[in-house]
Order: structure tokens, then sequence, then C-alpha cells
């Protein structure tokens, strides 16, 4: 941990959360925060923003007030803080008269250092002369983007805020967002009037996702490929239209999936029973409205599916932001469709009109979509087109974690010639035709709207006759989604060309296409546990969790995370003090479940002969925590490489998994440069590797370790690529 905070900060969060190391912008916002400095916190979902409002709030005097937009949202963070034996309150409207005065006491008495008040509240006069009374020194505004009318979550009771320096004249104003356009970020800056804030803005790379887009075409049984790779996992399945909600839930009900719908149509009552049926662990997958997600949440959410098209990038972060927050592998799948890009183009314009929405305002939200739109049709590394999108470089070469990096997809071979015998059709049928009608001509089909025309004897028609329907759709989509073609508005769109079309079609430019290698036996590369974590004691351990959170009825989250249940998978520890030492384990937490997990351990072990009280990690996470600067594992990692230590040795040091060292050497190889890279992999072994890359290109690794005859394991092509990139960088 760094040294810069004071001790009895990092005391407090060690014994309360049980965490011994901070991410290291959590550091430098919780250093602005007892420094008393407006700050903005820029982190992606899952990054742990809400430490570093709630920690301060317990060593800095005073009250902390923290606005957040759900009273869901608020309830889950005065449960959670509860279980690690912090005390918080809530304002909000439904709370009990009886519950209000016992609130109300608390913050009077000092007893609580943490209030969670929803906006209205905060600005209603006798609010916040009480929480002025009680000492009110600093407010945090959690989703702050949802001020800004350019974020995709904009919310008419946020405005309101823009008020909170007349209120709370002398205290310090945090934002947190997981939003980082820059538009936002002043935005938010503006409304607030931020006094000279601290901006810190984090990584927005989430490593442990793994991102893969599928063109749309039997929608449920796409969903349950899914679902048959994360059996007893829980995920969220996102659909456009609340009668898609329905229809989603009731087809994977009656395949015997665990599922709840969720969205704005459904009475309180049924919302709150799905969302307590997801967060209890009795069911295992929500279905939800993209216009509705927020409320539901699960820190070991293993999958996040959209069925439908998101409705722009940012809107994509957030919701795949769900999977994954405890840093142990997950998967986000999107099946793509331009039908549904229209479909929700439609659905803007309607309740622009009906909400006399600015035309400005439906024109940005109309681009966000475009945007997103060409994300999914793109052929670039998913995790690069991410993090490129959110103004930030991404270094590595492949990332091992997209469709494309991980050789889902593979290139169309001549794919400019394909290109250009679908785009000369579009100029044949002279720009008047939609999608369909062009595949058939292309297809030679023979339809009425064919022969009437007269589009049977055109030159393009039947050129591409052995293909099937669904795959030229994609391409055809492809193009659009690159701006290679464009596709008009309205209830009947039309194809037409582009400047980028005459391009193709003059042969000045050439265009890439991408096709699935396997279709629907693509299988995620990482297992959800960490490589030597006992996946057996780890679901003995969640069954466990189980029966304690029905007893205290409970989210099983709150008892422990799933990362801190593999970590005991893992170290298997038999002592108090040992279990202590895991991420996630404060004092609270070891005096109500330590002895009933150290049972079940000790036994477990002992059965199966496995060994004990193993050395925990510093932070119970498979993959490096998100982070602008070097992480300390990384910095250790590179130190030893620069010293030459072989890979087992830094292993052995580092206590990493072979997959996250790899990725280390491949980034020190990149950055340092090394002369030669044989003491980590063999001559023999790199030259095969180079062999291979020459032909193949670098783009992928699974065609090299086919080519190799899967003889030379990922981890080695990893870094041979990284060497061979260093090289042409020079
Ligand atoms: P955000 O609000 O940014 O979406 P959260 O605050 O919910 O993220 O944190 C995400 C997860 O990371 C939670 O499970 C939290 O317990 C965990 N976490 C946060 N900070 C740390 C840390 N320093 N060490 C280990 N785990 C952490
Ligand atoms: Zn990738």
């Amino acid at each position: 941990m760094r040294s810069e905070l004071p001790q009895e900060l990092l005391s407090a969060i060690a014994r309360h959360w049980g965490f011994r190391e901070l991410r290291p912008l959590q550091t430098d916002a919780m250093r602005a925060a007892l420094a008393g400095r407006d700050s903005l916190v820029v982190l992606p979902t899952g990054g742990g923003k809400s430490l570093c409002y709630q920690a301060p709030a317990l060593v800095r005097g005073g009250l902390t007030v923290v606005v957040s937009p759900l009273i869901a949202l608020m309830k889950d963070q005065v449960d959670g803080l509860a279980r690690n034996g912090i005390a918080a309150v809530r304002l909000d409207s439904s709370l009990t008269t009886d519950q209000w005065n016992t609130a109300i006491a608390a913050i009077r008495s000092g007893e609580t250092r943490l209030a969670f008040v929803s906006p209205e509240r905060l600005v209603n006069t006798a609010t916040h002369q009480l929480l002025l009374a009680a000492g009110a020194n600093a407010i945090a505004i959690d989703e702050a983007h949802c001020i800004s009318h350019w974020g995709h979550d904009f919310r008419p009771e946020y405005r309101m805020l823009a008020r909170l320096r007349e209120f709370f004249p002398g205290a310090a104003v945090h934002a947190f967002t997981a939003t980082a356009t820059e538009q936002v970020r002043t935005d938010i800056a503006a409304q607030l009037n931020l006094y000279d804030p601290e901006i810190l803005v984090g990584n927005f790379d989430r490593p442990n996702l793994t991102y893969r887009v599928l063109p749309q075409t039997d929608v449920i049984s796409q969903i349950r490929d899914v679902l048959d790779r994360h059996r007893n996992e829980a995920g969220i399945v996102y659909c456009l239209r609340r009668a898609d909600v329905d229809a989603t839930t009731d087809a994977l009900r009656r395949a015997n999936y665990k599922a709840v719908p969720y969205h704005a149509g459904m009475s309180t009552e049924d919302r709150k029973r799905s969302h307590d049926a997801f967060s209890d662990e009795s069911a295992d997958i929500v279905v939800a409205t993209i216009a509705f997600g927020m409320g539901i949440d699960r820190s070991n959410v293993r999958f996040v599916i959209h069925a439908c098209v998101p409705q722009s990038i940012e809107h994509y972060q957030q919701e795949t932001g769900r999977a994954g927050r405890d840093g142990l592998p997950s998967e986000c799948v999107l099946m793509f469709s331009l039908a549904d890009v229209m479909a929700l183009k439609r659905i803007k314009e309607k309740s622009a009109t009906e909400a006399n929405v600015p035309p400005e305002q439906l024109q940005a939200t109309k681009q966000q979509l475009e945007i997103m739109a060409r994300y999914a049709s793109g052929a670039v590394c998913r995790h690069r087109a991410l993090v490129n999108h959110f103004g930030q470089n991404y270094d590595k070469p492949n990332c091992g974690a997209c469709d494309i990096c991980l050789g889902d997809t593979e290139d169309v071979p001549e794919a400019t010639l394909l290109a250009q015998k679908i785009l000369s059709c579009v100029a044949r049928v002279k720009e008047g035709f939609g999608a369909n009608h062009v595949i058939d001509v292309l297809r030679g089909a023979s339809t009425e709207a064919i022969r009437s025309r007269g589009h049977d004897s055109l030159s393009t028609y039947g050129l591409l006759r052995t293909m099937e329907k669904p795959e030229l759709r994609d391409y055809v989509f492809q193009l659009v989604g690159q701006g290679a073609l464009s596709q008009s508005e309205g209830q009947y769109p039309v194809l037409q060309l582009t400047p980028t079309s005459w391009a193709i079609m003059k042969g000045q430019q050439t265009v890439k296409l991408i096709q699935r290698a396997t279709p629907s036996t693509a299988r995620p590369e990482k297992g959800t546990l960490p490589a030597d974590s006992d996946p057996e004691l780890f679901e003995v351990l969640r069954q466990l969790r189980r029966q304690n959170a029905i007893r205290l009825s409970v989210p099983p989250y709150q008892i422990f995370t799933d990362a801190t249940l593999a970590e005991f998978a893992r170290v298997r520890p038999t002592t108090p003090d040992r279990m202590r030492l895991v991420s996630g384990v404060g004092d609270v937490k070891l005096r109500d479940f330590g002895d009933a997990f150290l049972k079940t351990i000790a036994n477990f072990a002992r059965e199966r002969g496995l060994a004990t009280d193993l050395n925990p990690s510093r932070e119970a996470r498979s993959s490096s925590p998100p982070s602008a600067k070097i992480s300390a594992a990384k910095q250790m990692s590179f130190a030893l490489f620069r010293d030459g230590a072989a890979i087992e040795d830094v292993l052995h040091r580092t206590k990493l998994t072979r997959a996250t060292l790899a990725d280390h050497l491949a980034e020190f190889i990149l950055r340092d440069k090394p002369e030669s890279i044989f003491h980590w992999v063999p001559e023999a072994v790199c030259e095969r590797v180079a062999a291979a890359a020459e032909q193949l290109g670098t783009g992928r690794l699974k065609p090299i370790f086919l080519a190799l005859n899967e003889e030379v394991d990922y981890e080695s092509i990893r870094i041979v690529i990284a060497f061979l990139e260093s090289r042409k960088a020079l």
C-alpha cells in the first residue's frame, strides 16, 4: 500500500474491508478527499469508486453526504457497509416515518458519518439544514454524469445539484462517474461548480472481460449458447423492448433456465421480486431492457449479453461493466443487427417528439448510436476500440480477450472484391432498394419484386449465388458499419453509396471483412477461476455462502465476493489469522463467518489431501486491477525481467498466474525492447513462432497456435509476438 495516506485510514480499510492494497487512483482520490479538495474521479464500473468516498468518511471529522440516483443502489451500499461493521444511513422517499426518525437521530448523534441522500431530498431545505447542523463537510456524487445533457443518462433531478454550493458553502464536492468523454467531464465540473478540482481519470480497459460481437441470427439459441458456457453463473441479458424481455424470459424459463424479467412496465412489486431473486441468487439470469437496467447489480456477474444494440458506447461500457466487478474473468457478447439500430432510432425519434427534446439532442443521440453500430461492425480488437473511444491508448498488440484477437473470426479472403460486387449491385438498382432486395438480386433469387422490375437482367444478378443469405447480410452490414455503404433513415431504409463506396469500387481503397471461424463452438479461453483455485472447493464455499445469505436474508456477495471465495479455494486458510490475510476479509466478516468457512475449508482439504495455508496474493483478483499507472505487481515483474530472471522464478516471487505474467512480460518487452528473449522462450521456439507469424500475421494468436500443431503454448506465442512488434518499432 502506498504510504502517503495516513495510517489511520489504511488501518480502517484493512479492518473493515479487508483490503491490504489500494488501486493507484483510489489513493489519489482519497488524498484529495482528506485534503478537502474538490475532485472529479473517472473510473470504469467495477473500478472501486465507492471505497474512495466511503473510507475517508470514517477518519475525517464531520459528515459525508453521498448522493446517488437510485434508491436500490443506496440501499445496497448501506447494507454492504453494515456487513463491514460501518453504520451508514439513507434518506429517501421509501423510508417510513419511524425509519426516517431513526436515521435522523443517528446523524444528529454523530453515530454515523455517512448519509446517503437522494438528490431531491438533498436540496430540500429541512434536510440540508439538518445535514449542515450535523457537520456535513463533504458531498460525494455518485453517477455524476446524470447531471449532464451530454451524458447518456441525464436525470432532471440531478440538475438541482447545481445549487449544492449555495446549500453547503464550505463543503468539498467529489464527483464520481464512469463516463469519460471530455464533453461530459467538462459539463460535470461546470454544473457542480467544482473549484479547482483534482481530475483523476483511470484506465478504461477491463482486462478481465472478454468481448464478442456476433451477427444476430436466432437470438434465443445464441443466448443459450452463452448460458451453456456459464452454467449456474450469474448474468444479464439486455433486450430492446419490454415485449422482447417478456418473450426472452419465457423462452429461457421453458428451457429450464432460472431467468427473471426486469423493466419499467412491471409493477414496483414484481420488479422488486425480480431484483431480490437475482441478488439472493435464487435466479441466475435477469433479462432487462436497455432503457432500464440500472438498479440491478451483483458483483459476481459472469456474463452480459446484449441481444440488441446498446444505445451508445458509453451505455455499452456501463452495461458490460456490470460483468466481473469482482475482477474475475467474465464474458460480454453482443448480438448485433442493423435492424435493431433502425428500430432503436425510431424509438428515440418517437420519444423525442413526445418529450419535446431539442433536435440537436436527438441528433446527438442518433450519432452515439451510429458510433456504436460502427464499433459492432468493426474488425479491430474490441479492447482497443473501446479504450480508444474513451481517449486512451492501448498498447498490447493482442488482447487475448476478444473475438478478433482470439481467432473467433477470420478475415474474409478477397474481401475487397466481394465488397465491390455488393456495392456495384447497389449502384445497379440505383440506390433505391433495401438490403433484402439487394441480397436477393446478388443471390439470383426469383421474387416478384425482382421480376417486375427486370432486376433479373442486371449484370450483378446472381453474382453471389453460392453465398447463404445470413452470411451475405452480415457482410452488407459490416460495410454499412464501416461507412463503406449507408442506409437511409425512415421506415423503408434503402442502401446508398458513400464516397468510400466509390473509392472501393475504383480500387483506390481496400476493405476488411470478417467471418465467424466456428460460430457456436467458440469458447472463452480463460476459465472463470484463477488457474490454481480449486473449483470444487469454490462450489462448496458458494453453497455455504448461500445458506448463510438465506439465513440472514442478505445478498450472498455481501458476505464474501466471488473473488474472495476464489482466493479461499486457492490459499485454503485454516486459522483465523491466515484467513484474515485474504483480500476482502475484515474484522466483522471474520467474526461473523470465519468459523464456518474455516471448518469447511479444513474438512475439504483433509478429505482431498490438499495443501493448506498457502500465501495469499496481494489482491484477490486474477487480473491486474485497472490503473493508469503501472501497478506494484507489474513494477516488481518488470524489475525481475530487467535482471534477466527466468519465468518460473518470477512466477514464484510474484505469485502471479502464468497468463498475467505473460501479459507483464509482453508489455515489458514492448516498453524496454530487450535485445533478446531467448532466456524466456527457447530460440528454436522463437523461430517457429516467428516463421508462422510471418505467414499468418501477428493480429491473432489462434491461427499461429494451430499452425504449430498446438505444440507451443499461448503465453510463449504472445511473448514472441511482442518481441517481433518491439523490433518493428525500432
Ligand atoms: P464502482 O463503484 O467503481 O463500480 P465498486 O466500488 O463497486 O466499483 O468496486 C468494485 C469491486 O472491487 C467491489 O467488489 C469492491 O469490493 C472491490 N474493490 C474495491 N477496491 C478494492 C481494493 N482496493 N482491493 C480489492 N478489492 C477492491
Ligand atoms: Zn482484442
